[in-house]
């Protein structure tokens, strides 16, 4: 058996890191590129949303590098998610992929579920050897978005711009090939220390702006064209809810305990939306609610034909809670140049309204 899974950031690393713990045969797919984009485009069903897209161009690398299970995270939800595994099944096999699609099906069974899953993949290892492999996948999880942080806050301010992508690059790395806790606590202490020593323009307060919207749009920089770094780039600090890390702590362990951090998000947007219409779309309206205050602006991040943020997008406007919202609709027609003139833009009213608001 020889396993492959669809890119998500890195999320390769921490399972790469548990299934080599186990013995299991791991693929890695090439990271998402125009060539998976476009194996995804050309197989793809009319009308499905980007993520679909992007995850089965590569579901195709991975078979084409000898896959034949390949994983993929399946939802009970409104929207399209429930489908994709099937028809993405589908289609490998109409390509004349033999390979098979295993549903790994977060939202029922939580952590029982994904363990079992595991369990399974590994040929029955005993727990005492998947527990501590999970646990170190966890660690590097942890680890990778801890940094991410980091850079978020520092990209708006360094004085040689780029310094903080050159370091989380490396950083990235760093944490992929590390094989024990001492040296990933060592590796993350390093950058972080790197990081805070990089010389900064202590005279500028950026603006601050969050980025809602989907969850695989927000996560998968190929996407979203690397928006993080492009609004970095132009003096913004970007604040975004959403890591993996976080999602993994309350889905797979708080959840189950009645604790859910979207409680608040929900809450907030219920004047507008009174329940779960697939997707983020609900948390999208909450989160605009709730950091009206504390963000000069958001970016909300939509793939095209999503419905659950076309739904958002449209309430949006309406709320009384008043702060510019800039939509990115995400699919294979985005290009770099007409996203980076709209950031621009966005930013340069950002600026208009913070300096309006400075002299009221
Ligand atoms: S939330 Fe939207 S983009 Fe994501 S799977 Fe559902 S329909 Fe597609």
């Amino acid at each position: 058996m020889r396993i492959g899974m669809p890119h998500m950031g890195n999320l390769y690393i921490p399972f790469k890191s548990l299934f080599q713990r186990l013995d299991i045969d791991f693929v890695i797919p090439p990271l998402t590129s125009q060539r998976t984009l476009s194996l995804g485009v050309r197989h793809s069903p009319e009308g499905t949303c980007l993520p679909f897209k992007l995850t089965l161009g590569n579901l195709i690398e991975a078979a084409e590098l000898g896959a034949d299970t390949l994983l993929m995270p399946a939802g009970s939800g409104i929207c399209r998610l429930g489908y994709y595994a099937k028809t993405q099944q589908h289609v490998l096999h109409e390509l004349g992929y033999n390979a098979e699609i295993v549903c790994v099906g977060f939202s029922q069974r939580k952590l029982a579920g994904l363990l079992e899953t595991i369990k399974n993949l590994s040929n029955n290892a005993p727990w005492s050897k998947i527990i501590p492999a999970f646990r170190f996948g966890l660690a590097k999880l942890n680890a990778l978005d801890r940094i991410e942080r980091v850079v978020q806050k520092l990209r708006p301010v360094e004085e040689t711009k780029g310094t903080a992508n050159r370091l989380l690059t490396k950083a990235v790395k760093a944490i992929d090939q590390a094989n024990d806790y001492n040296t990933l606590k060592r590796v993350q202490i390093d950058y972080i220390n790197q990081l805070n020593q990089v010389t900064k323009d202590e005279e500028t307060s950026p603006l601050v702006v969050g980025i809602i919207g989907e969850f695989y749009v927000l996560l998968e920089p190929f996407s979203n064209l690397d928006v993080e770094k492009e609004l970095g780039r132009l003096g913004v600090e970007v604040r975004r809810t959403t890591f993996v890390s976080e999602w993994t702590k309350f889905s797979l362990f708080l959840n189950p305990f009645g604790v859910n951090e979207k409680d608040r998000i929900h809450k907030a947007a219920l004047p507008y939306l009174k329940r779960d219409i697939g997707g983020d779309g609900w948390e999208s309206v909450g989160e605009k609610v709730l950091h009206a205050k504390e963000y000069d602006g958001l970016v909300h991040l939509a793939p095209f034909t999503c419905m659950p943020e076309i739904v958002a997008q449209n309430i949006m406007p309406k709320t009384k809670e008043n702060i510019p919202v800039l939509t990115i609709l995400c699919d294979e027609q985005l290009g770099k140049s007409g996203m980076l003139t709209r950031l621009e833009a966005f930013t340069d009213l950002l600026k208009h309204r913070r300096r309006v608001k400075n002299k009221a």
